[in-house]
């Protein structure tokens, strides 16, 4: 044994810690947490060590917030008081959630419809963020107890497809909860990561991760390659999981007894025995043939096959969203070297067989559903603590970020599908003579039209020193970070007046609103290009008559006097044809303006050049 001693301080040094870093899967449903040991990986389990699921739910009661089991029990008793699915909630605003306010217990206040949502107990406001830190705080809190040290560093998982409020917000709930988070990594990715795929740089494979949860469901497309993790497609549905196997079950037992699911509304625990007893039926039927049991006087009854045929239409939905994914990957079942079954409701026998049929091939389902992607998540902590030869995580960024430019034109600087961390660049210039300010407007979405997308935020570049239009050299940078997360910096370059920030979005886009903006951007691309084209013909005028203006300024002496009039009337005809909606009209204006000019021009170089010359005495 070696016994190290500080020779300066004469004491024996204390045993160097290795220090741990965790990984997090913070769920919609459920939250787990675990961390690397050498080559294994321990998940962090409850008292009894059988469970390792910390729901994510949060109860406010007397003596404070309680997060969990306890929580969930809480329910039906003090459903106002009682959080859950507040992951749905990170990074969203009021306006995103109309659909969501209705089917839950508690109060989501809806004062500012543009800010970020809040939630209200007792006359005290929550945001979303403050709400995960708990479920993250008792997860911290779990680890700890079993390490007997403290730990402050973690990686977090998301889904694939949040967007950069989500990730940000997220981000935040882990340093409320007193966690550095050093890399906020995508669920599929993690998941990937757990079944050793992407773990030597030899490996080439693409795989599919199919992920069926309490209420969402992900389906993910990942090119591994030499230890690069690319996000080939992503699709799914944030309101299909679990819960609707629970109630197409309740659904069933309804229709066999004399109750109606009026019934079960208006008696909110009879409604919660419902769907205790059918949430145990469907995992009774993961193994074994039958279920039997009652409420009260109401027997209850599930076999395999009933169950089977009332599921199959959410089945196909999932089976349908794996279809449109391989479509956008561009990839036919051939290509497909795994199927990964990530997620509690993959224990359901009907979806292992579903699955692995549609894909031809036997779906991996070695390890267990629930504990995946907090493994995975554990792996990367420790790939990130140095302990494991350095592996390069990449995503994609789900769309486009660009800024506004003249006419309200959205510039698209990272383009949709462009793989994360990135950055790029573009110069502008100033239209206006001497213009002093610069404001940058960010926006996210596919539209060629800024208004039709979704701001991310806005920023000036102050204190340009005066410079005629066109002159100034503006450089506009975005960069992404690892974790989706964008800088936008801006500077002139002449005079190097510099200014940055980091885009938190006053509020991020659903799910929903993406793909309605995806659909969007397709079904309008061309009414789009034509207004577009309007737009740069519009700003080309625009331009000319600025020019036009200076040139009769500078050669006020010089003209004779029809040719100014010539000039002002081209100019009106030019002005005119702005107002209007005719791409044709103004293109034919600016002609007419550029035929008569351009001989007037010449000469006037001409006098400049003489002029000059005569002026440098030679
Ligand atoms: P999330 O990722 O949304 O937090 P989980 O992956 O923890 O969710 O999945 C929770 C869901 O898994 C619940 O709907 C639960 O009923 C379901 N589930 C758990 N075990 C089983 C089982 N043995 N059979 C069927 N469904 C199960
Ligand atoms: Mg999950």
């Amino acid at each position: 044994m070696k016994i190290p001693i500080n020779l300066k301080a004469g004491e024996v040094d204390k045993e160097e810690k290795r220090e741990v870093i965790i990984g997090i899967d913070l769920g919609t449903t459920n939250s787990l947490v675990a961390y690397a040991d050498g080559d294994e990986v321990i998940v962090i389990r409850d008292e009894s060590g059988s469970n390792a699921l910390v729901p994510s739910i949060l109860h406010f009661g007397a003596d404070g917030v309680v997060v969990g089991d306890t929580a969930r029990k809480k329910l039906i008793s003090a459903p106002e008081r009682t959080i859950y699915s507040v992951k749905r909630l990170m990074g969203k605003s009021y306006a995103d959630l109309e659909s969501l306010k209705s089917s839950v217990g508690y109060n989501v206040i809806d004062q500012d419809t543009e800010a970020l949502v809040k939630i209200e107990i007792d006359g005290k406001y929550y945001t979303p963020i403050e709400l995960s830190a708990e479920i993250l705080k008792e997860l911290k809190k779990r680890v700890e107890k079993h390490l007997k040290t403290e730990v402050s560093k973690a990686v977090i998982t998301v889904p694939a497809y949040f967007n950069d409020a989500q990730r940000q917000a997220t981000r935040d709930a882990g340093k409320l909860a007193g966690l550095e988070v050093l890399r906020i990594v995508n669920e599929p990715t993690a998941a990937s990561l757990a079944y050793g795929i992407g773990l030597s740089k030899e490996e080439e494979k693409t795989i599919v991760v199919y992920d069926l949860g309490g209420g969402t469901f992900d389906i993910s497309i990942l090119q591994i390659q030499n230890g690069i993790f690319e996000v080939l497609a992503t699709h799914g549905d944030t309101y299909l999981g679990g819960d609707d196997f629970d109630k197409v079950i309740i659904d069933y037992w309804l229709s066999q007894i004399e109750l109606s699911s009026e019934d079960l509304n208006n008696d909110k625990s009879l409604g919660q025995e419902f769907r205790t007893k059918a949430e145990e039926a469907k995992k009774t039927l993961s193994n074994s043939e039958n279920y039997t049991s009652a409420i009260g006087a109401y027997a209850l009854q599930l076999d395999r096959k009933t169950f089977a045929h009332i599921s199959e239409a959410l089945i196909n939905k999932t089976l349908h969203a794996c279809k449109l994914a391989m479509k956008d990957a561009g990839l036919s079942k051939k290509d497909i070297n795994q199927v990964v079954l990530v997620g509690g409701s993959t224990r359901m026998p009907l979806v292992k067989s579903a699955v692995s049929e549609y894909f031809d091939q036997k779906a991996d389902d070695s390890l267990d559903p629930d504990e995946v992607v907090a493994i995975g998540a554990a792996i990367q902590a420790d790939i990130l603590a140095g302990n494991r030869k350095d592996l390069l995580l990449i995503d994609i960024t789900p769309l486009s970020m660009g800024i506004e430019t003249v006419g309200g034109l959205m510039d698209v600087i990272i383009s949709r599908n462009s793989k994360v961390p990135t950055r790029a660049g573009r110069q502008y210039t100033t239209s206006v003579d001497g213009q002093k300010n610069l404001k940058i407007a960010v926006f996210q979405g596919e539209r060629d039209l800024v208004q039709h997308n979704r701001k991310l935020g806005e920023f000036i570049l102050k204190d340009i020193p005066p410079m005629p239009a066109g002159i100034p050299k503006i450089e506009i940078k975005f960069i992404l970070d690892a974790d989706g997360i964008l800088t936008v910096k801006a500077s002139e370059l002449r005079s190097n007046v510099e200014t940055q920030m980091e885009i938190r979005s006053a509020y991020g886009i659903s799910e929903e609103d993406m793909a309605r903006m995806l659909i969007d951007s397709l079904q309008n691309a061309e009414s789009d290009m034509k207004t577009k084209a309007l737009l740069e013909s519009i700003n080309e005028a625009n331009n000319i008559l600025l020019a036009t203006d200076r040139f009769l300024e500078q050669n006020k002496s010089a003209l004779k006097e029809d040719q100014v009039s010539q000039i002002i009337e081209l100019k009106e005809e030019l002005l005119a044809s702005t107002k209007g909606d005719s791409k044709d009209k103004i293109e034919a204006a600016m002609q007419a303006m550029n035929t008569y000019t351009e001989p007037l021009a010449h000469e006037a170089l001409d006098r400049n050049i003489g002029k000059a010359l005569k002026d440098s005495k030679v």
